[in-house]
Order: structure tokens, then sequence, then C-alpha cells
């Protein structure tokens, strides 16, 4: 326990909510502004969202004893279905037998957690827009309009957890020496639906996660517990394959027609859905230092916020979360020690993750259906089956362990050098899982 403080998270998202329950278990009084009404008391529409939790997700829930609580409500998917047009199905597992990701609507879980934290004691406000913070008192500025009149709340402490544009950020924007970037892709995305079969069952392979490649957009299935898929179009704004390029019913049917004839069946309320649902843009936003003195600190989306391609958005925000509980048990309260530390932990890694998601956007679009990427995939398998201590997949090492994203990369990048030397190796494709490519990948290693 550390000595109780007043402490005011603004962003009841996933971040905010799953903090509080730490922060609460650790004795502090613990208030959550939100700008939006209370979740629990408005319907989905459009953007629900799945996510994808993987093991550095379930890691902060689990330390907290609220795992098999979420586990209730998130379907496991141990492979890729890779549909191409023209050719059968294929798949290709996620990591070793019983390792997956799991399926969860983003909504659905922040309700949830939303509860939990609750029923912890946090205090939640809903329709609470921060506005500004005096940084130096943790002085929050809360208000109906941007132009006041504001009301002034103080706490001890204050965390933004509010998100990919928090104002909390914003202020700390406005020091010296701080450092801000963000970069839109000029790829955006549309939610489109997979309802279920009469009967509630799920129209395709539900512990799949569902992939269109088409090079230069593609299309993506992850399953919801009612039988449901919630897809998810990828596809550049402008340009012959885009999102302005389908203005009409006619061209949209068209285009779905030609590159994803499998999924007319499966989608009846594409035309609708499609005009119906917004286009939605990516950013990768970095920023540093994440924290001031002992007051302030940046935590989630509004300190690092990726594109969506390794999934690991959230998945890095609890990670920060289990960092900062660390720290907290390591130096008490010395707050100035934990925000000072956490900021260093967290960076490197922060940056990596938002590489490789960056990375991950040009395989999945693209590699997923080439014959020669599945090969080394295979290769990179066989290998580390048989050699598990020289070589963990970079998949693996992101999505099933907890080393740092910052390692993950580097090793990463180094595997990558090495297969691209075993690739180049004459007539690769009958010899995939010879002794001479054991034999070289073992050379490469130790070289
Ligand atoms: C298409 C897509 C797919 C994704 N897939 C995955 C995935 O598979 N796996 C994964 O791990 N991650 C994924 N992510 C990322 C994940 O959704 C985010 O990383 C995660 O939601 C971040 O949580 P957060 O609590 O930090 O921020 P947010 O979820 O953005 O929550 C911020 C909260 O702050 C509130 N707020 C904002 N401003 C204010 C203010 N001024 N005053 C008061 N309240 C305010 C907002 O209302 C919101 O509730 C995906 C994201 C997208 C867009």
């Amino acid at each position: 326990m550390q000595t109780p403080l007043k402490v005011a998270i603004v962003g009841a998202g996933l971040v905010g909510s799953l903090l509080a329950i730490y922060l609460k278990r650790a004795g502090h009084a613990v208030h959550v502004y939100d700008r939006s009404p209370d979740i629990r008391k408005i319907q989905f529409s459009g953007r629900s969202i799945n996510l994808a939790m993987s093991n550095r997700g379930w890691r902060a829930l689990d330390d907290i004893g609220l795992g098999d609580e979420i586990r209730k409500i998130a379907i496991p998917l141990d492979k890729r279905a890779i549909h191409l047009v023209g050719q059968p199905l294929s798949y290709q597992n996620y990591g070793n037998e019983g390792e997956c990701i799991y399926s969860i609507s983003r909504g659905v879980l922040n309700r949830q957690m939303v509860t939990l934290a609750e029923a912890e004691g946090a205090e939640f406000f809903f329709e609470s827009r921060i506005w500004d913070v005096n940084m130096a008192d943790a002085t929050l500025h809360i208000g109906e309009t941007e132009k006041g009149p504001w009301e002034d709340l103080k706490y001890d402490m204050v965390f933004g957890s509010d998100g990919a544009f928090s104002r909390i950020r914003h202020r700390m924007q406005r020091q010296n020496m701080f450092n801000y970037s963000q970069e839109f892709l000029n790829t955006g995305y549309k939610e489109l639906n997979i309802p279920a079969n009469p009967d509630g069952t799920h129209k395709l392979d539900k512990n799949s996660f569902h992939i269109w490649p088409r090079h230069d957009f593609m299309l993506i299935a992850m399953p919801n517990l009612d039988g449901s898929f919630t897809c998810t179009l990828f596809m550049p704004f402008e340009g012959e394959n885009s999102f302005e390029s389908l203005k009409d019913k006619e061209t949209l049917e068209a285009f779905f027609a030609k590159h994803f004839p499998s999924t007319i069946e499966v989608i009846p309320n594409l035309v609708e859905d499609f005009f119906k649902n917004p286009t939605s843009t990516l950013v990768t936003m970095k920023c540093y230092p994440w924290t001031y003195e002992d007051r302030v600190a940046l935590i989630g989306d509004a300190a690092h916020a990726i594109v969506p391609f390794y999934g690991h958005g959230m998945n890095a925000g609890f990670e920060d979360i289990t960092i900062l509980s660390q720290l907290m048990k390591e130096y008490g309260d010395d707050w100035k020690t934990i925000f000072k530390k956490y900021q260093e932990s967290r960076k490197p890694n922060a940056d990596a993750i938002a590489e490789l998601s960056y990375r991950n956007f040009m395989e999945m679009r693209s590699k997923t259906a080439d014959a020669k990427f599945l090969l080394q995939k295979k290769i990179e398998k066989r290998f580390s089956e048989k050699y598990p201590d020289k070589w963990l997949p970079l998949y693996s090492r992101v999505t099933f362990s907890f080393r740092p994203y910052a390692e993950a990369l580097a090793i990463g990048d180094r595997q990558k050098e090495i297969m691209d030397e075993v690739m180049k190796i004459d007539g690769i494709e009958n010899k995939w899982d010879s002794n001479e490519v054991d034999e070289k990948i073992l050379a490469f290693l130790e070289a």
C-alpha cells in the first residue's frame, strides 16, 4: 500500500478504467472523468471495433485476478484464415499448439472494465469534458465548452488516458523540450458486418482471424459472441481502389464481386453498412516526456498511439499499467522516481511497437498472399520447433512473450537478415525442410 492520494484519471477508456482498478487496489481515491456518456447506457453502432487481446493484455488482467471474468467475453483465435480469389482457403497458425490471440469487442470490454472499476470503488463522472490541466498543482479544468466557464478540480496527481488526441498531452506540448509527432496513414478503415446464421452459429470458422489480403487494401473479420463477425475494410482514401472510388451502389457491388467474391453471400447489408458507417483515419502519435514531476502522467494511446496492424494498442497500454504497478511496488511513495522510470522503460518499447505495427500493415495486406513469404514462415516455424531455444519467431515474441517490444524489433531485424539469405538458397522450394537449411541458419546464428 502507498500513502493514499487523491488521483484523477482523464479518460474512461480501456486503459483509464483498468488503471483505476490498479490505483484503487494501491489504496488511492480515484475519480475518472470521461467526456462521453456512460458506455453501459449507449447502443453501439457502426464503430464497434474488435480487438485482439494477447498475452501482455491478459497479464495486466490476470495480475489482479480479472482475467477469467474477461475470458468469458473473448473468443480464442489460433490462426489466420487467408482468403484469396480463386484459391482454396488456407490457414496459418499464429504460434505453437495452444497459443492464440482473443477476439473481444472493444465496447463490451470497456463496459465490463468500467463496471469492475466501479465495484472497486473508483468514481466515474461521465459527460464531463476536461479542457485543460494546471500541471504544477494537478488541477483539472472542466466545463461545458472550451471557452468556459470552467470549474477547477484539485488533485494530488493526474493521469491522462484520454486517447490519441489527449487534452492532457495538449497542455504538455506547450512545455519547452516536449517532443511530439503525429502521422496519418493514407489508408483509412470502415466497419462492415457478417451477421450470424439464423441458429446463432458463425458463418465462417469462428476460431480464425479472417483476412482477404489484396495488396493495397484488405478486409479482415473477427468473431463476436453472438455469432456475427465484425469486418474492417482497410483501404486508401484516394486512388484507383479507394474509398473515394466507391461512390455508389453499383461500383461498390462490382468492387466486392471482383475482389471479395467469397463475401457476397455473407455480408448481406454491404451497401447499407458501407454508406452508413463512417470512414475513419489511422494515426501514429509519438511524444516525450510522458510525465511531469510527480504530478501528471500520460498512459495508453495518450502517450503512444499506433496503427492497429499488430493488434497491440490496447495490449501496449495495459502493459504500461503492469510496468507502472511494478514500479509502484518497488519505489513506494517516491512518485518522482516511479514516473521517471516508467517513461524511461516504456518509451523505447512504445516506439518499437509503433514501428512493428507499421511494418505489419505492409505484411498483412500484401505478403500474406505471397507464396515466398508463406514458405519463409514455414521454414521459420519448422526451425523454431526444432530449436526452440535458438529461434522465437517475431510474431510470437511480440504476441506470446513478455520480452520488451524493443528487443523483439531488434531480434526480428536480425532474423530477417538471416531469412533473406536462406531464401536465396538455390531450389529452396524443394529443400526448405532439409538439414542444409537448418545448418545455414545455425551458422548465421553463431556468426
Ligand atoms: C480499428 C482499430 C483496431 C484496433 N485493434 C486493436 C487490437 O486488435 N488490439 C489492441 O490491443 N488494440 C487495438 N486497437 C487499439 C486500441 O483500441 C487502443 O489502443 C485502446 O483503445 C486505447 O485505449 P485508451 O484507453 O488509451 O484510449 P481510448 O480508448 O481512446 O479512450 C480514451 C477515453 O478518453 C475520453 N476522452 C478523450 N478526451 C477527453 C477529455 N478531454 N475529457 C474527458 N474524457 C476524454 C474518451 O471519451 C475515451 O473514452 C485498435 C484500434 C483501432 C482504431
